[in-house]
């Protein structure tokens, strides 16, 4: 397939409070080389993908330099994660096809479920993958059981979303304080955003141990 017009913004300005320690997760190494530098690559290998824009810590770009190829473009992420992608938009340009929004912390996404989401974009406008839970989850306040969603109906929400631009335009410009992914925000303001199947090895790289257990698959299956 030689259609290769998807935009990808990767938004990689977070400081990784939750993981802790002085870098970023996204910048800590796997397998020898940055967390970053591996969802890039992939992004870049793929066929349907036009170019790659990341967002980063202002402070970084000068570190960071020129970018390693005219597919790639680092640019001045802001201080929430909305900011960075909106950042990341604005340096897009002209965009013909979907975009697609991926955190730099998730290096297993798989380019089948990719292309099935980008798909579900064009189509719906909005989509984004899926991943139903495995635990029970409840409602807790103040240490006690509030309530609990039937779990049947609860997904957890991955990367890659795909949106076709002027939807993604319209939610970051309307924004929304308590919205932790794009899919949210294009639901809260009325758009069909489309649950695509993901997969758990999609998982996000968080926590220290996250990092442990990437380690291990990435030496068990080469990355894949
Ligand atoms: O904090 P969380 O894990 O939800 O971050 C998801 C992604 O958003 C990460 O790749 C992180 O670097 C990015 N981010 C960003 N700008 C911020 C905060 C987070 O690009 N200000």
């Amino acid at each position: 397939m030689s259609d290769a017009r998807v935009i990808v913004i990767l938004p990689a300005a977070g400081s990784g409070s939750r993981f802790g320690g002085e870098i970023p997760k996204q910048f800590r190494t796997l397998g020898g080389k940055p967390i970053l530098q591996h969802v890039i690559e992939r992004f870049l290998f793929d066929d349907q993908v036009e170019r790659v824009i990341v967002p980063v810590q202002e402070s970084l770009l000068a570190t960071i330099g020129h970018a390693p190829g005219d597919r790639v473009q680092f640019v001045a992420g802001g201080d929430t994660r909305q900011e960075s992608v909106t950042r990341g938009l604005e340096a897009a340009g002209d965009v013909s096809d979907v975009i697609a929004v991926h955190d730099a912390v998730r290096p297993f996404f798989s380019a089948g479920v990719f292309h099935a989401v980008i798909e579900a974009a064009r189509e719906h406008g909005a989509a984004f993958p899926a991943v139903p839970v495995a635990d029970t989850i409840h409602v807790v306040n103040d240490d006690t059981i509030d309530s609990t969603p039937d779990r049947r109906s609860l997904v957890a929400a991955q990367t890659p979303q795909c949106f076709r631009v002027e939807i993604l335009r319209d939610i970051l410009s309307r924004g929304g304080d308590d919205a932790t992914d794009e899919a949210g925000l294009a639901a809260k303001y009325g758009y069909t955003v489309k649950a695509v199947r993901g997969d758990s090895l999609n998982f996000k790289i968080t926590r220290p141990e996250d990092l442990v257990m990437a380690e291990r698959i990435f030496a068990e299956w080469g990355g894949q």
